[in-house]
């Protein structure tokens, strides 16, 4: 860590003429980064030696702090920002809905580089998500993939209600009603069934990836799934 810590403090001077001009925006980053992290918290320059159960850790540490309101807002420096300007080691990648609810960067306690994002309506896996998450993991080498329902999900709802919606918008839903099990769609718990089954159905798209299952039999990867409650802000690991 000290290794990399002097790394970094070498890029910096590289690249302190520009990171340290006079902008505004400059001397936010200065700003924030006192509160941001200690030498002992000094940015990951890999993410080589990241089991995939100690990226989910790291995840889930990061909400923990979120939830308990101790985030240490990690990795949002113009330190960090020079440090992955050139390659990036992110430790995960997390498949999110894109309701403006969740937002994974923030829940997750995590900052520039740390995970590769993929969001959409309904965190469904479709060739598009599958090549990212391939890219994640198989290029920029991240150990664990999270797939992430949320609360009262409305691509989710909108698939249960079965109504026409205008646009693209039935693609999004052809492919979560696969997730549909047998049951009372009234019931108030039908819909969080479905979210939950919606995240396993979408981990099994994800395993037909022959370079994702290359990687989970290697122990190079893991694939996680959660589920975000609106009201606690906390992640349950469902899978
Ligand atoms: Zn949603």
């Amino acid at each position: 860590m000290k290794d990399n810590f002097s790394t970094s403090r070498r890029k910096l001077l590289q690249y302190g003429a520009i990171a340290f001009g006079s902008t505004v925006v400059a001397k936010s980053f200065i700003d924030n980064s006192v509160l941001a992290e200690s030498a002992d918290d000094a940015p990951k320059a890999t993410n080589e030696d990241i089991t995939p159960d100690e990226a989910l850790n790291m995840l889930m540490e990061g909400n923990k702090r979120f939830v308990t309101n101790k985030r240490k807002y990690p990795d949002q420096n113009f330190e960090r920002i020079a440090e992955v300007a050139k390659e990036q080691f992110p430790f995960a990648s997390i498949l999110g809905c894109s309701d403006s609810r969740v937002p994974l960067e923030i829940l997750f306690d995590q900052g520039f580089g740390d995970i590769f994002v993929v969001r959409n309506a309904g965190n469904i896996v479709t060739p598009e998500e599958t090549g990212s998450l391939e890219f994640g993991s198989a290029v920029a080498g991240a150990k664990a993939i999270l797939v992430i329902g949320h609360e009262k999900c409305g691509a989710v709802t909108a698939a249960v209600a079965g109504k026409p919606v205008p646009g693209s918008i039935g693609s999004i839903l052809a492919a979560i009603q696969p997730a549909m099990k047998e049951g009372d769609k009234n019931d108030k718990n039908y819909l969080t069934e479905t979210i939950k089954n919606n995240v396993f159905l979408q981990i099994n798209n994800l395993k037909s990836s022959p370079v994702l299952a290359q990687l989970i039999k290697e122990n190079k990867l893991k694939i996680f799934g959660g589920y975000y409650d609106l009201d606690t802000a906390q992640v349950q690991i469902i899978t």
